[in-house]
């Protein structure tokens, strides 16, 4: 059988492995169409580097909606404000484009088919069972049911909390043996980039706040800010006019850091952007472009079309944007 022009839809490991197998099978080209961009796709960077090395094309901001006559009938996209998880939604823009299609392959990812649930009387609400049980006394729940696709890692972790429950339902206990389980400091020992004194080092520890949030606490001219993401998170934000440099919050700070020097900064002028050039941050420029400056790299970036930022960064600005305007005033 002749495969003909392929595409395939979606943006993940499997997509990645569908569009390179295809033209490892003879397919006369191999598509890829996401209807986000490349930065949000959920494959791994190595993943999307080696289908780009094989010849695989991409087609970012569409969405399919129907294949005949050799052509894949698209949406076009464009990325709206993010959503829960802290990517960028795609919004249709009401145009469409046609693609040279004769094969499609759907790697979307897969649902959970909950009837086996429905029938044997199990019931399950959109996020899951909590703590892996049931409604039904002695049935438990774990995995893709609980909480959908996940990683291998996520699965394992969820095999131990499963284990545990199964164990503390029955009040059943087992003896581990005592090397079964690392020490805080062997785990750390064994993962060299958990370096606890390490520095906060700005947009790699985004998320330092997850054990504090001493540096808003304790700033007297509030300029470290707690900014509530999209997704729940918090990220602490330093506004760089606010801050007189007191070093208050570098006393506090657990890690050793100085957060008014390495948080991800909030700028008001060019002259205080290249003024504080140890700072990684962002300067509005005016309707939704950004000067930006990360790991000593300074450069533009337009928050309504691509653009060079990391997409957790990205989250950042768009969050100080929606919500948090008036600290740009
Ligand atoms: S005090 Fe230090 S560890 Fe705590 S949120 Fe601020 S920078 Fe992060
Ligand atoms: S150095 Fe700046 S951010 Fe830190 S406590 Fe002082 S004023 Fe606040």
């Amino acid at each position: 059988m002749s495969l003909g022009h392929v595409v395939v839809v979606g943006g993940g490991n499997t997509a990645m492995d569908a569009a390179r197998v295809a033209l490892r099978a003879g397919a006369k080209s191999s598509t890829l169409v996401y209807r986000r961009t490349k930065k949000y796709m959920p494959a791994d960077a190595e993943e999307l580097e080696l289908a780009v090395a094989d010849g695989v094309r991409f087609l970012e901001l569409v969405s399919p909606v129907e294949q005949k006559n050799g052509t894949l009938l698209c949406k076009r996209m464009k990325l709206g404000e993010p959503d829960a998880s802290g990517r960028r939604v795609p919004v249709e823009t009401g145009e469409t484009v046609e693609i040279n299609c004769d094969t499609v392959v759907s790697a979307v990812g897969e649902q959970v088919d909950t009837q086996f649930l429905t029938d044997n009387g199990i019931k399950l609400d959109n996020i899951g069972c909590p703590a892996f049980i049931t409604n039904l006394e002695g049935v438990f729940c774990g995995g893709d049911v609980r909480r959908g696709p996940a990683t291998v890692v996520e699965c394992i972790a969820d095999a131990q909390g499963f284990a545990n429950q199964v164990l503390k339902t029955f009040r059943t206990s087992v003896n581990f043996p005592k090397d079964a389980r690392s020490s805080r400091e062997e785990a750390v020992a064994k993962r060299g980039i958990l370096c606890e004194s390490a520095k906060c080092e700005g947009e790699r520890c985004l998320s330092c706040n997850v054990v504090c949030e001493s540096c808003a606490d304790v700033c007297p001219n509030r300029a470290n800010i707690s900014i509530e993401m999209p997704d729940g998170r918090r990220e602490i934000l330093h506004v760089d006019r606010m801050c007189n440099e007191c070093g208050n919050c570098a006393v506090f700070c657990p890690y050793d850091s100085a957060p008014y020097r390495e948080k991800f900064t909030l700028f008001h002028s060019k002259e205080d952007f290249d003024e504080t050039e140890g700072n990684s941050g962002f300067l509005p420029l005016g309707g939704r472009k950004v000067l930006v400056r990360l790991g000593g790299e300074v450069f533009e970036a337009d928050l309504d079309g691509e653009n060079a930022l990391p997409k957790d960064i990205e989250c950042v600005v768009l969050t100080v944007f929606s919500r948090y305007g008036y600290l740009m005033g």
